[in-house]
């Protein structure tokens, strides 16, 4: 299985803490990131739950969401990202 974004071709990922195939997503500019593959499910546990791993983060709306680096033999990673406030 694969997923196409932006001509090009990427692996299919799932979360493995939701179960969300993950999205093609350009990285931020100046992150180094091409084109990095992200859960984007708002109510994965591990993105509603990281906050208490971040320390003195806690009261901050910065969450990490799951994410994988093409670029990187589809390493995960952390993706930190902004959390809606609830
Ligand atoms: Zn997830």
């Amino acid at each position: 299985m694969a997923i196409e974004f932006m001509g090009e071709t990427y692996e299919e990922h799932h979360c493995p803490h939701c179960g969300e195939m993950l999205t093609p997503t350009l990285g931020a500019p100046g992150s180094g990131w091409n084109v990095i593959l992200v859960c984007q499910n708002n109510d994965c546990e591990f993105f509603k739950g990281s906050p208490d791993d971040i320390q003195g983060k806690r009261a901050s709306n910065v969450g990490c969401r799951y994410a994988v680096n093409p670029d990187n033999g589809y390493k995960p990673f952390n993706l930190l990202a902004w959390r809606a406030p609830v």
